[in-house]
């Protein structure tokens, strides 16, 4: 049986990896299935759902429209607000830590800052445009699944953008570099790090990172992430491209 032990330092020595397989089977640069519908809330402007491995993400945009309170209108673009969530049943075993908090925050001004690099906010001044992101389900993940989905969700509502954005979090797990972190990993592998990467310019638009990685790791972990966001863009784009067929669509359902 495998033992598990983290140690006091914050070094946390588990087995995470054997024989090149990871706890669910994956190999080390294999992403977990990603399903995304684009236009899932009749009455947003755009909205997007995500199931990213055991990850389920509902997001939905509105705007440009009136800016509100108006004290916080800019003559200079739109606003961009986000307001990032994990439902109370999203996670089971940490269900008394949904809701708001320093964490949901964060995530909320981290997913916002990533996209103001790439919406074309200059052209709607006065306004604000508004990003819901309610994570149902939650796995490992979610801001890098959340980001995804709320890049798509943008662009069914038209808003122009530069650029498109996709996000995975790559990793260190038993001493090895990992794309696409589920939980166990998030939670006791040893370095983590979200980035999201523009699809045309391949701009870091979010870097974070806990743990220690060399110099070498992370340039290592970007070429993994450049390739991983590839894939993920590929998905975005058919689930936008699916969207504006015109022939008969089977109905959304969750
Ligand atoms: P991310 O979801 O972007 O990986 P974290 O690294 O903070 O963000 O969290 C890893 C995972 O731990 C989450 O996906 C979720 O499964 C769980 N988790 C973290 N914080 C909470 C919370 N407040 N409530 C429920 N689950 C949480």
């Amino acid at each position: 049986m495998t033992e598990w032990v983290i140690s006091l330092g914050g070094t946390k020595d588990v087995q995470l990896i054997i024989d090149g397989k990871r706890t669910d089977g994956r190999t080390l640069d294999e992403l977990r299935a990603i399903r995304i519908e684009a236009g899932v809330i009749p009455e947003a402007d755009g909205s997007s759902y995500i199931e990213w491995g055991n990850n389920k993400i509902v997001c939905g945009v509105y705007g440009p429209r009136e800016c509100i309170p108006r004290h916080g209108a800019s003559p200079y673009g739109a606003t961009l607000k986000c307001r990032y969530m994990m439902s109370p049943f999203s996670s089971l075993e940490e269900h008394s830590r949904s809701g708001p908090s320093r964490r949901s925050n964060e995530l909320s001004k981290v997913i916002r800052e990533a996209l103001e690099n790439v919406l074309l906010l200059g052209k709607f001044p006065n306004t604000q445009i508004e990003i819901y992101i309610d994570v149902l389900q939650a796995d490992g993940g979610t801001r890098t699944a959340s980001l995804t989905a709320a890049a798509v969700a943008l662009a069914n509502a038209g808003i122009p953008m530069k650029d498109m954005v996709a996000a995975v979090a790559v990793g260190k797990a038993s001493e090895t570099l990992v794309v696409d972190l589920n939980k166990p990993e998030d939670n006791l592998g040893q370095s983590d790090m979200p980035i999201a990467m523009s699809h045309r310019d391949k701009n870091l638009l979010l870097v974070q990172m806990d743990g220690l990685l060399t110099k070498e790791e992370i340039s290592k972990m970007l070429d993994m992430v450049e390739k991983s966001c590839d894939e993920i863009h590929e998905v975005q784009a058919d689930a936008l491209r699916r969207i504006y067929k015109t022939e008969q669509k089977e109905p959304f359902r969750w």
